[in-house]
């Protein structure tokens, strides 16, 4: 897939709408479609990157400003105190969907536990 094609590079983009919810010139957060929780928000890198798997050090200061972002979104939706998950999927065994690299965060209540 090139990123022309990629569903993410297209809402980073703007040509498909989404509900924004925080972006600056690297990072960009938006509303999950289909909310698996009482907040659920997809924050993604702008530039595209296919899964975590891809991910190596080159990435650490992307990745330090994707937590920034989910933790100061988590602390303006008011479920810091209480609490969230954050999440991203790899490939197709890890439940993956989009294939462009993405951190779910959920929160607004009790979430199962993994194991
Ligand atoms: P994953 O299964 O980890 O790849 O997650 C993909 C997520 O993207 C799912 O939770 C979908 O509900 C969400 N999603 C798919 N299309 C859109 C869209 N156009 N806008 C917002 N979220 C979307
Ligand atoms: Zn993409």
């Amino acid at each position: 897939m090139t990123d022309n094609d990629c569903l993410f590079c297209k809402i980073v983009r703007g040509e498909i709408p989404s509900k924004t919810i925080y972006q600056d010139d690297a990072v960009m957060a938006f509303e999950d479609i289909h909310p698996a929780a009482p907040v659920h928000i997809l924050i993604i890198p702008k530039v595209h990157i296919t899964s975590a798997a891809d991910l190596s050090l080159e990435h650490a200061d992307l990745l330090g400003r994707i937590f920034a972002a989910a933790s100061q979104i988590a602390k303006e939706k008011g479920i810091a105190e209480q609490g969230f998950r954050i999440v991203t999927n790899s490939g197709s065994f890890g439940g993956q969907v989009v294939p462009h690299l993405h951190f779910h965060l959920l929160g607004g209540r009790q979430l199962e536990a993994l194991g």
